[in-house]
């Protein structure tokens, strides 16, 4: 059965087992979380989006391979009603053969989604600030001003927000071009295109005057 998987599979089998335990177990009673595995066992696992089976098979299945114990009716209703809530398992219709559960992976569970999200912000690191990160972006760009093509030095370079901090601009490195002083003042609070004709003067006269 494991030899059919590709690669692509195990990647995402891994990615779903990293986001589970780091992300989604902390949020489960261990209950649920047994509950939880028990579901992807028996559906994604098996290349199935859902299962449809009925309390007593819950409470045999979970009773002979996890918990230990048979674990009673009312038990499972309550897990099952924190995973619903919690938005890790739709709960679908129920016929004689039981209720049509579907499973959600983690990355689209609410709950996960969201801690994903504040680790993706996290990764937006400020390269503003810090004296040692600005250095990192000046010899990126090295020491040449993104709008008038001139060396700068210690002295002048600055860091100009390609989309500016008034309109929403991060200090992120992929918003940030090494600026001299001299173009960054006229850029200033400007997107590139605002700003283009006054820059564009800019260099032209001092271009003029260095001749
Ligand atoms: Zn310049």
């Amino acid at each position: 059965m494991l030899n059919n998987f590709n690669l692509p599979n195990m990647d995402k089998l891994k990615t779903i087992i990293e986001q589970f335990v780091d992300l989604l177990m902390p949020e489960l009673t261990p209950y649920e979380t047994s509950l939880y595995i028990f579901f992807l066992r028996s559906s994604f696992l098996k290349d199935e989006t859902s299962l449809r089976i009925g309390k007593r098979t819950i409470s045999e299945k979970l009773g002979q391979g996890i918990m230990g114990d048979k674990i009673s009716y009312k038990q499972i209703s309550k897990m099952l009603k924190g995973l619903e809530e919690k938005g890790c398992v739709k709960v679908g219709d129920t016929n004689r053969d039981g209720t049509l559960y579907t499973v959600i992976l983690p990355d689209a569970i609410p709950l996960v989604a969201e801690k994903l999200a504040i680790v993706l912000d996290a990764e937006e690191e400020d390269y503003f600030t810090k004296p040692e990160k600005r250095k990192e972006l000046y010899e990126r760009d090295k020491w040449v001003c993104h709008y008038c093509g001139e060396k700068v030095t210690e002295e002048n370079a600055t860091l100009d927000h390609l989309t500016p901090q008034c309109k929403g601009g991060k200090h992120t490195k992929e918003n940030l071009k090494t600026s001299c002083l001299v173009c960054n003042s006229i850029k200033s609070g400007k997107t590139y295109e605002e700003a283009a004709p006054f820059l564009l003067k800019s260099i032209q006269e001092r271009k003029a005057r260095s001749h």
